[in-house]
C-alpha cells in the first residue's frame, strides 16, 4: 500500500512514521508512506496556503488551489486516482472494521486541514471520504492523520510480525482482548492463573476467548450486540454484564 500525507507540518508526520514498528516497515518496503509539503504547491512569492473566509468571522481556510494541485501532482505519479480522505472532525468516526476496509485500497491521499479546515469546492470536487478520530477538535489533521496512517500500515502484509499478529487483538472480532501477563510469575505476591502455565493449548484457548467476553462486557458492553457469540458465551456476557465490577485493592 501506499499513502500519500498532504500536510503543511510533513517533519511533524516524519517524526512519528520514522519510528518504530511503521519506521522499520517502510525502511523494509511493507509500506510506502509519503508526507508531502501542501506549501510546494502555493502559487504566489509567500507560499500561502491560506486565506480569509467569505461572509465574515474569525480564522483562516485553505485555499482549494494548491489542494487541487498537490492532489493531482499524486493522481499524474501513481497513474491512477488514490481513495482521497480527508481528516475532519465532520467525518465518520474511525473503526477497526472501516480499517478493513479501507486496507482493500492500494493507493491512499489524506488530507490535513489546519486552521478554520478547507474551502469546501475542493473537498466537493476530490474528496472520497471524510474521517473522523472523535467527536472533540485538534488544532490540525496531522495528528487524526497519524493515527489513520499508523492504524492502516500495521494492517499490511508485512508490517507486524508473526508474534504481533492483529488477528488476536482488541477489535478485530468485535471483542477486546483477554488480560496478559509476562514475567515474573509472581509479582508483589500476586500470581497469574493456572491455566497460563498449564501447557494445555486448547484450555489457554478457551481461557483467552472466555476472558476476551468478559472483558468485552465489562468494559465495552455495547460492543456485543454485533459480536459474534455462540448462546453459551452470549449467557456469560450477560452475567458479567449485570455483575458488579471488582473493587481494586485499598
Ligand atoms: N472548523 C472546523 C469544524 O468546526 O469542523 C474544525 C477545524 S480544526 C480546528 C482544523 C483541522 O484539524 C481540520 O480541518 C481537520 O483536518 C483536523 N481535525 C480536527 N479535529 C479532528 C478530528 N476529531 N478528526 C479528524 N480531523 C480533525
Amino acid at each position: 500500500m501506499r499513502i500519500d500525507i498532504i500536510t503543511l507540518f510533513p517533519e511533524m508526520c516524519e517524526a512519528v512514521l520514522g519510528e518504530s514498528i511503521i519506521g522499520r516497515a517502510r525502511k523494509a518496503g511493507a509500506v510506502d508512506i509519503r508526507c508531502r509539503q501542501l506549501r510546494d504547491f502555493a502559487f504566489d512569492k509567500h507560499k500561502r496556503v491560506d486565506d480569509s473566509t467569505y461572509g465574515g468571522g474569525m480564522g483562516m481556510l485553505m485555499m482549494a488551489e494548491p489542494i487541487a494541485l498537490c492532489y493531482e501532482s499524486i493522481c499524474e505519479e501513481l497513474g491512477e486516482k488514490p481513495h482521497f480522505i480527508y481528516m475532519s472532525p465532520k467525518g465518520k468516526t474511525l473503526t477497526q472494521s472501516k480499517l478493513k476496509q479501507l486496507s482493500e485500497h492500494e493507493n491512499i491521499c489524506i488530507l490535513c486541514g489546519h486552521y478554520e479546515g478547507v474551502d469546501q469546492r475542493v473537498l466537493d470536487m476530490y474528496v472520497d471520504e471524510e474521517i473522523s478520530i472523535g467527536d472533540y477538535v485538534l488544532t490540525g489533521g496531522e495528528l487524526p492523520a497519524l493515527v489513520l496512517t499508523d492504524s492502516l500500515a500495521r494492517l499490511q502484509k508485512g508490517v507486524l510480525s508473526d508474534d504481533e499478529c492483529f488477528e488476536l487483538e482488541s477489535h478485530y472480532d468485535g471483542l477486546l482482548e483477554y488480560p496478559q501477563y509476562t514475567k515474573p510469575q509472581v509479582w508483589r505476591g500476586v500470581g497469574i492463573p493456572d491455566v497460563l502455565i498449564s501447557g494445555h493449548h486448547e484450555n489457554i484457548r478457551k481461557w483467552r476467548r472466555e476472558q476476551s467476553i468478559v472483558e468485552t462486557a465489562e468494559k465495552r458492553p455495547d460492543m456485543l450486540r454485533d459480536a459474534a457469540l455462540s448462546e453459551s458465551e452470549r449467557q456469560l456476557a450477560h452475567e458479567r454484564t449485570t455483575a458488579k465490577s471488582p473493587q481494586k485493592p485499598q
